[in-house]
């Protein structure tokens, strides 16, 4: 579909709330990593173009959309129940819209089910077709028409309404896709090759979001460090960051996902010389053994990983650092595991995101052998916290009675009395002040340090 064909039905649906004197409202509802997030607000910029308001009250919305995540199977089971729990709300409401899409719903098996088990839902698509869900939700509100499409556009289609948060934090996509095939990862298969946006896109909505304000812009893909490749004209990933550091203004920008495959020196030294591109390296790793990242499909060993660390802290000896890692996959091995152990004690992470490993049918690693038990995959998601708890506390603690550069996100959850923010590193600070700071920056003094925040005075 083009651009004008999603700017059709926009006007379609317009028009037939008009017609009838409705303000309509749906609930969106979004499961799974920040390109979800992103997606999502697209799906909500659409539906606001469109005349809905947003609740998040299922039984007074017209209209319940379930963005979905294929990552891990907890997350999968729970969007199951979700849909479930709509069909008394559907009976007693026929004319209550339901749409599901996201990663999980590009997959065959899983739009078969929902076809066959959950009756009620009215539109079902894969991350590919967000550009085509008013065409489905017109269809449906107009003519009763259920839609269950899994084809993949493959085109970049800009400029489509985007409904963002208020509070000065954008997403911004570079790309689509990924090329890797790591064994374990279900995400090749949902969202398609690697696609670029062309750099002269991407700085455009840059530029517009600062001068709208926004402080806080993260650039999304899946491999942001494969950005370019498919493109004319040589452009890559630290190309790309140094033309958007050059937009005038406040503000920072940070970026994930990266692969240590492709991380390059030159973006190292890129980001150490970009005065708006924070500190902050999300670097996964996964394993610490060479074995299992050769099963994982990697395509680097952990020397070639801690060298490349090496070097990012050489060049920004403030720069935080995160990673993901998988504990359990196929066949690991006590002794591999201790190797991650070993890795994570030797960089030092700010922060690891750990996941015991989640079998995805229709990836290689589903079909691996895999005799570690449950227990013992759990006894090593336990020792890898205890391992990084201290690490994470000592280097938290680096920061205290330090003054630090601070993004205001908004109210604490736990306290409306308490702002809540990001360092440049991406650590959390908690401190009292003015909710007028909310979506600016703000200077705060460092005065507690937990293992996972920070809290503060501002100054
Ligand atoms: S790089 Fe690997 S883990 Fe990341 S999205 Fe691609 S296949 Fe999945």
């Amino acid at each position: 579909m083009s651009e004008a064909g999603y700017e059709r039905y926009i006007k379609l649906l317009k028009n037939h709330f008009a017609s009838c004197g409705k303000k309509p409202k749906a609930a969106v509802v979004t499961y799974g990593c920040q390109q979800n997030i992103s997606d999502s607000e697209i799906i909500k910029g659409m539906l606001d173009a469109a005349g809905y308001g947003f609740c998040d009250d299922y039984e007074k919305a017209d209209l319940v959309v379930f963005n979905t995540c294929a990552v891990r199977e907890h997350a999968e089971m729970r969007v199951y129940g979700n849909i479930g729990a709509l069909k008394p709300i559907k009976r007693a409401r026929p004319d209550l819209k339901i749409a599901v899409c996201g990663c999980m719903m590009q997959q065959e098996h899983v739009q078969k089910q929902i076809k066959e088990k959950y009756r009620h839902v009215d539109m079902v698509f894969g991350p590919s077709l967000v550009s085509r869900f008013p065409e489905m939700l017109y269809k449906s509100i107009e003519h009763g028409q259920k839609s269950f499409d899994r084809s993949e556009i493959p085109e970049i289609i800009e400029g489509m309404p985007v409904r963002r948060a208020e509070n000065g934090k954008a997403w911004v996509t570079v790309m689509y896709g990924c090329n890797n095939f790591c064994t374990y990862c279900i995400v090749p298969y949902v969202r398609g090759r690697e696609r670029s946006r062309k750099a002269e896109d991407i700085v455009n909505e840059a530029r517009s979001l600062v001068k709208d304000g926004f402080k806080d812009i993260t650039l999304l893909g899946q491999n942001v460090n494969s950005y370019g490749k498919d493109l004319a004209g040589g452009c890559d990933f630290a190309d790309l960051l140094r033309e958007l550091n050059g937009i005038e203004g406040d503000f920072w920008l940070r970026f994930v996902t990266s692969h240590p495959k492709d991380c390059t020196h030159k973006l190292l030294d890129t980001m150490a010389e970009c005065d708006k591109v924070c500190r902050q390296l999300h670097l996964p790793f996964q394993s610490g053994s060479d074995r299992v990242l050769d099963a994982m499909n990697r395509r680097y060993t952990a020397e070639k990983y801690v060298s490349l660390i090496d070097y990012a802290k050489e060049k920004m000896p403030d720069i935080a650092l995160t990673s993901d890692v998988i504990v359990g996959f196929p066949g690991e091995t006590e002794a591999e595991f201790e190797k991650t152990v070993e890795l994570v004690k030797r960089v030092e992470f700010d922060n690891l995101f750990t996941f015991i490993y989640s079998k995805r049918e229709g990836t290689p690693a589903a079909v691996m052998a895999d005799p570690v038990t449950d227990e013992q995959k759990q006894r090593r998601f336990d020792r890898l916290l205890e391992v990084i708890h201290p690490i994470s506390r000592k280097k938290n603690e680096r920061l205290l009675n330090k003054t630090v550069k601070v993004f205001v996100e908004g109210t604490s959850k736990t306290d409306k009395n308490v702002l809540t923010g990001k360092t440049e590193g991406g650590k959390t600070v908690d401190f009292k002040g003015e909710s007028s700071l909310i979506g600016g920056f703000a200077f705060v003094k460092i005065t507690e340090c937990k293992t996972w925040s920070l809290a503060g005075e501002t100054v």
